[in-house]
């Protein structure tokens, strides 16, 4: 039963912490950790994650280890290390202390491996990689065992040693556990402990050539660090057997205990480490930081606050079985925060000059602007208005179509926060082109609304043209168009699927003189336009660079309907 003082534990991974507490499993106490290796930035399937671990710690007043999985050598890097951290933290969450590195416990591990040695459960092979594998077997088939797996235990510690010692070649010997090479689970056969690497590690640099396997250290970690409970993907879930043996061979106590729940899939999206990296260095988007990449960072510089990244997680919740999300969710968590939280404020993307013909060429009038509708505690803010103002391209039509409200020639609109406007006449240029529309105002309109009560049905928004501060606009869309990226045939690698108009830089914007100074970061609505946030990296005092977050509505939803309808 659950009370307002003690919900129901929301998912089956807190329902078996909640259990284990009642029953005092590990003695009462919960610790989880966050692992993620130093080998790119973090994404929002790690965002997942961190909620989940993070979050329990919190929930069951627990603790959680941040844990740099930093024992593979080569892919490795401090900038790394140091990006996670602000992302964790940037996401609302903190750890204990210093983060832990599994690279501190080389020499625990490296004592653990001995003693497996002189158990007779863990001996040196010296087979090549290629014959390891045609050892190995296969689902159907049982493997063999490899000649050297009755080397004698002295043999072995000698052999070991002398690994560590420096005296091999990369490749040249392996330590593997002896476990049973007929397994029915693959991954019970002998799998590999350590491997020989002679490189520069980017903490311990090279006092170290062997270097664990993720299913020895992994394990070890966690107990070293009193772990309770560690909460790991599905992927991971035949990596259990070796888990629990290498705890159990080693005996021991108090033992963590490996759980496993469903990766954040999100179509559109590839969260794959690997491929980010790919994106990255083969150009494709500019850096880790993109505001495309499904990263932290990109996300952040998007406009993505952390709360609507936690509300996200929360909603998607955690299961054990595999699923895509559809990120029309993502969009929507953010969409729902800055309704709430973002000011709002007038830009004029593609800028066409509109002039009322009638105003008094002097005048400059302070509009009051209402700054969020949502939150009366926003407050208001004045907005110039003159002769002669911005309205968007696609705002005037010569010849409107049926259902369009906004101006064209004889139409009267209102402008926001101003007054209402008729269309008197459109100047064109030589090819054509609009230049200008003029208009003339009903001085009598301030505000809004005609005394005499007639409709007016469209309202569009403005800038006046000798207030309005030039800026910059990036629209930023999806990064693929497949929703399954890479997935569609096979061979086809998934940089085929990426949008060719994930972004259109429009560098000719008008926006209203309040943002000429908008923070680096800060996040309004422009009306009728969508999200945008200050752009974190270029955006400068009077020459704004503003980043659309997101649409106000999901355009691509229609898309969809329209595709699969057809
Ligand atoms: P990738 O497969 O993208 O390279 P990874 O699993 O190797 O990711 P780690 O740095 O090892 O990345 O991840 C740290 C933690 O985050 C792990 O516990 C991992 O299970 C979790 N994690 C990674 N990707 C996701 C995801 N898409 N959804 C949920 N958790 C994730
Ligand atoms: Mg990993």
């Amino acid at each position: 039963m659950s009370t307002p003082d003690s919900p129901a534990p929301s998912d089956f991974i807190r329902r078996i912490v909640a259990e284990d507490l009642k029953n005092n499993k590990h003695g009462g106490r919960v610790v989880t950790r966050f692992p993620p290796e130093p080998n790119g930035y973090l994404h929002i399937g790690h965002a997942k994650s961190m909620c989940l671990n993070f979050g329990i710690a919190l929930e069951f007043g627990g603790k959680c280890n941040l844990r740099f999985d930093d024992t593979n050598p080569e892919r490795e890097d401090p900038e790394y290390v140091q990006a996670i951290q602000d992302d964790i933290r940037w996401l609302g969450f903190g750890w204990e202390g210093e983060p832990c590195h599994a690279s501190d416990y080389q020499e625990q591990l490296y004592q653990f491996a001995l003693q497996l040695i002189e158990a007779d459960k863990a001996y040196v092979d010296s087979l090549s990689q290629e014959e390891i594998r045609l050892h190995r077997g296969t689902l159907t088939e049982p493997g063999r065992v490899s000649p050297y797996r009755d080397r004698p235990v002295e043999e072995n510690l000698d052999l070991f040693r002398r690994m560590r010692d420096g005296e091999f070649p990369d490749g040249a010997h392996i330590l593997r556990a002896k476990i049973d090479m007929a397994s029915p689970k693959v991954i019970m056969r002998d799998p590999t402990l350590y491997r020989i690497r002679h490189a520069e590690h980017y903490r311990t640099g090279d006092a170290w050539c062997i270097y664990p396997t993720y299913d020895y250290a992994h394990c070890l970690s966690d107990y070293i660090e009193g772990v309770t409970h560690s909460l790991c993907t599905l992927e991971f879930e035949n990596n259990r057997a070796v888990y629990d043996w290498v705890l159990d061979t080693l005996g021991l106590h108090p033992r963590p205990e490996q759980t496993e729940f469903a990766r954040l899939n999100l179509n559109y999206t590839v969260l794959s480490k690997r491929k980010l990296l790919q994106l990255v260095e083969e150009g494709y988007v500019n850096g880790w930081n993109d505001p495309r990449m499904p990263t932290l960072s990109g996300l952040r510089r998007r406009g993505y606050t952390s709360e609507a990244i936690r509300s996200f997680c929360e909603q998607i919740g955690v299961a054990r079985r595999d699923n895509t999300v559809d990120i029309a969710h993502l969009e929507h968590s953010i969409r729902e925060d800055l309704n709430r939280r973002a000011p709002r404020a007038m830009a004029v993307l593609r800028p066409l000059k509109l002039v009322i013909d009638n105003y008094p060429d002097t005048l400059v009038e302070e509009m009051e602007a209402i700054n969020n509708p949502e939150d009366a505690s926003m407050g208001s803010r004045k907005v110039p208005f003159s002769r002669e103002l911005y309205i968007e391209q696609d705002d005037f039509l010569e010849a409107p179509p049926k259902n369009y409200y906004r101006l064209a020639p004889g139409r009267e609109v209102r402008l926001r926060y101003a007054y209402l406007v008729t269309c008197v006449r459109a100047v064109k240029d030589s090819s054509g082109q609009i230049t200008e529309v003029h208009c003339t105002y009903d001085p009598d309109t301030r505000g809004g609304t005609a005394p005499d009560g007639r409709k007016v049905r469209g309202t569009i928004h403005w800038v006046s043209a000798l207030h309005s501060v030039a800026a910059e606009v990036r629209l930023y869309d999806r990064l693929f168009l497949h929703p399954e990226p890479g997935k569609e045939e096979e061979g086809v690698d998934f940089t085929s699927h990426l949008n060719p108009a994930s972004v259109e830089v429009l560098t000719g914007c008008r926006v209203e003189p309040s943002l000429a100074d908008a923070q680096p970061g800060s996040r309004y609505q422009f009306e009728r336009q969508g999200y945008f946030c200050a752009d974190t990296e270029e955006s400068a005092p009077s020459k704004p660079v503003f980043n659309r977050t997101v649409a106000l509505r999901d355009t691509w939803a229609k898309q969809e309907k329209t595709a699969g309808g057809s």
